[in-house]
Parts: structure tokens; sequence; C-alpha cells
């Protein structure tokens, strides 16, 4: 009986490891603690040559501010938002050492991390802080311009965009509060005047942070055709970009919720699907008083390209694409099998469900993982509906910004009970 038993749980065993892919293993406790010792003694330094360089009021605020965000970027490194010791750290490594190189640049105390982002994007801090979404590599085609990215990100830090930034936050908070406070002595239209006050200050902030991505973009372009990567490949970086959106903008077919919810016990009811009716509704409220393009901290890319193409005519000489290499396509495919574990690890279990969903509608292999994903996050908007957070983790339906396809998944979610939620939850969850 007992030899029976191991035979069948090594059976099940195997099966499960041939058929379903193993997410990255986030418990990489030494290294964090490692990462956060060296971390927290190089930017205290840091923080302490800022004072000192800029003296005064202004370098006690500016060493104030940056602790504080370097706070936050230890809570979330001690939340495992990042990765050590895995196959992306080892090609980011690779590359970022190959811009190095070919340089001749030097930055004491650079720090390259991996996050568990599935944004396309990066990030440099001026303490020396490098950070590559895993999310990029489901964006770009190729190792080029994944050496794009990063040649942008070392732009900023050659440049030192970030205390000049905080240095220009201050000076307009300041100038902000100063205006403010005259206007204590103005009777009428006290809240129309401090509004055009933020608004100026908004303004002057984002021109700044356009001029920012210019020279960065210039600079990192520099860096990268010294590198020996392929020209254009900077440009098609920024192109593949474009294409992204937070939301998946494939359709979800309406039968698939049939095809994945109606369950042994539990069968598939058609008022899930039913749209709230949004037609009476006003919607100018939702009317952003300050034009979202003119505050967006990365200028329109097409404009960027625009820079790009006046500033180095030459990288349109060449016109070859460049080949995934194996490397990079066996990362892509790592990257897109993580997308599910990041939108939980980030607590974004909505889109998380969603997301399942197209996988299961478009993919073929690794059914049992993606069930398996979708019932974990289903677990969690239960514990969110049941006390009352499920705004937190799930989206309205707010028919002037999002697909049709999302809408009716948005609908469908707020239209289950809690017991639909918990009996999904409970079905999926032993998809492994
Ligand atoms: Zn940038």
């Amino acid at each position: 009986m007992r030899k029976i038993l191991l035979i069948l749980m090594f059976g099940i065993f195997s099966f499960n490891s041939a058929q379903n892919y193993k997410p990255i293993d986030t418990a990489d406790y030494l290294m964090r603690k490692n990462f956060l010792t060296s971390y927290i003694k190089d930017s205290e330094a840091y923080n302490k040559k800022q004072k000192e360089k800029y003296g005064g009021k202004t370098g006690r605020d500016l060493s104030n501010t940056l602790s504080e965000y370097q706070k936050y970027f230890q809570d979330e490194v001690k939340s495992k938002n990042y990765v050590f010791n895995t196959p992306f750290n080892k090609f980011v490594d690779q590359t970022v050492n190959q811009i190095l190189k070919s340089n001749s640049l030097n930055f004491p105390n650079l720090k390259v991390l991996v996050a568990k982002d599935n944004a396309p994007n990066a990030f440099c801090l001026g303490d020396g802080t490098l950070a590559v979404n895993m999310g990029l590599f489901n964006w770009v085609d190729n190792q080029d311009q994944l050496a794009s990215v990063i040649c942008h990100e070392l732009g900023h830090l050659f440049l030192d965009h970030t205390i000049k930034t905080q240095l220009t936050d201050m000076k307009l908070e300041k100038s902000g509060k100063d205006e403010v406070k005259s206007l204590a002595l103005t009777p009428n239209n006290k809240g129309e005047k401090a509004y055009q006050v933020y608004k100026r200050k908004l303004y002057k902030f984002s021109a700044q942070k356009r001029r920012h991505e210019n020279e960065a973009d210039s600079l990192g372009y520099v860096f990268f055709s010294k590198s020996q990567f392929s020209k254009p490949e900077f440009k098609k970086a920024l192109q593949a970009l474009k294409k992204f959106d937070t939301i998946s903008p494939r359709v979800l077919k309406t039968e698939m919720y049939k095809q994945f919810f109606d369950l042994p016990d539990h069968p598939f009811k058609e008022k899930w699907l039913q749209k709230e009716d949004f037609s009476t509704y006003d919607y100018s409220h939702y009317k952003e008083r300050i034009d979202q393009d003119s505050v967006s901290s990365h200028p329109e890319i097409d404009l960027r390209i625009k820079y790009l193409d006046k500033q180095f005519p030459e990288q349109n000489i060449v016109n070859k694409n460049e080949e995934p290499s194996a490397e990079f396509k066996d990362l892509a495919k790592i990257a897109k099998l993580e997308i599910l574990p990041n939108f939980y690890q980030s607590e974004d279990y909505g889109a998380g469900i969603y997301s399942a969903l197209q996988f299961l509608q478009n993919e073929d292999s690794e059914k049992g993982y993606y069930k398996y994903w979708l019932g974990k996050n289903f677990e969690k908007i239960y514990e969110a509906r049941k006390s009352y957070k499920l705004n937190r983790y799930l989206d309205r339906v707010d028919p002037k910004n999002q697909t049709e396809s999302y809408q009716q998944f948005l609908n469908f979610m707020w239209n289950l009970s809690l017991d639909d939620i918990k009996y999904i939850a409970e079905y999926y969850k032993k998809s492994l």
C-alpha cells in the first residue's frame, strides 16, 4: 500500500514538473540582506556628500528627501520586489559591463537590480542604483534594444538628473508656498489662484523633465553607439515601447467566460455578463483639470524620436533588423511566464485575472500554470471583497478610458457574488 502511494505521488510529481513552469524563487534572503547592507552604507555616504556639496538648508533638505526615498526603496527590496541571482540579473549585469567598458565609464557605487515589475521600464537613482524591470523583456525585440534602455538610464546618472530634479522641486515648492501665502492677502478667488500657482509649478517641472529625457536619449545614444550595438535599434526600442499599455489591449472573447466559469456544481450565470448602464452618466467630473500630456514625465515618444533623428542622422544609415539572440529569446520566454507572479507580487489581482484569462485563451501550453494563478488571484479578490477593499485591487468600469473587452471583464468581476468568487478561487487553486 505504501509503495503504491509512493509511486502514485512520484507519478503526480513528475507529471507536474514536466507540465508546469516553476516561477522564479524570491526566497533569496541572504543576497537581499547583503545588498541592503551595502546599499545603506553607500547611500548614507552619498547623502552626506550631497549635504556638504550644497550646504545650509538646501543641503539639509536635499539629504532628507534622498533618505526618505531610499527608505521607501529599501522597503520595496524587503518586500521582494527585486530578484537576485536569476538569468535576468546575469544578462543585465553583462550588458551594463559592456557599456561601461566600451565608454571607459566608472560609476562608484553602481548597483544593478532587476525588478519584478511588468511595466517595460527602468530607473536610475542619483546614488547609483539602476533597476531594470523584468517587463522590458516582454516589450523590446532584442538584446540591443534592451541595452538602449540601460544606456538612457546611465545617461540620467551621468548627468546627475536626480539631484537636479530634486533641487528644482524644492525651489518651486518654496516659491509656490510664498505665492500662496501672498494670496492670503487678496480675498477673492483664493482657490482658483492657488490652483494657478500649482499649475505653473507643474508646467515648469514637466518642462525640465522633458529636457532631461532628451538629454538622456542623446547621451544614451552616444554610449550605445560606442558599445558595438546596432545603431538603428536605439530608436526602434522607443518605437517598441510606444505599444505598451498596462492592461492588455487584446480582446478577451465573451465565450471565454462561459468556458472558464461554468464549473461543476456551480453553473455559469448569464447575469454575470450584464453591463452597467452608463448612458445617462455625467462624465464631466472625470475631465482632468491639468492636461495629461503636459505633466507626463516622459515626453511623447514621437517627439523624442524626432529629436534623436535631428541629433544623430547617421543612426538611420544601416537598415537591418537585429535578430534576438538565443539568450534573449529564453529570457523573453521566462519574462512572459513571470507576468502572473509579478502581478500577484504587486497586488494587481484584477489585472492578474484578466491576464490569466488571456493566456488561457491564447496559449496552448502551461494551461495548468495559468489556471493555478487564476485561482490564486481569485483568492485575493475574495479576501478583498470580504473586507470591503475590492476597490483597491479591481478597477471600476470607466467607458471612456477602457476597451470594451476590459469593461466586459470588470462588469463580470463586479457582478460575481462573494460565494461565486470563493468557489472559483477554490476550484482553480487546485489546478497545479
Ligand atoms: Zn528617462
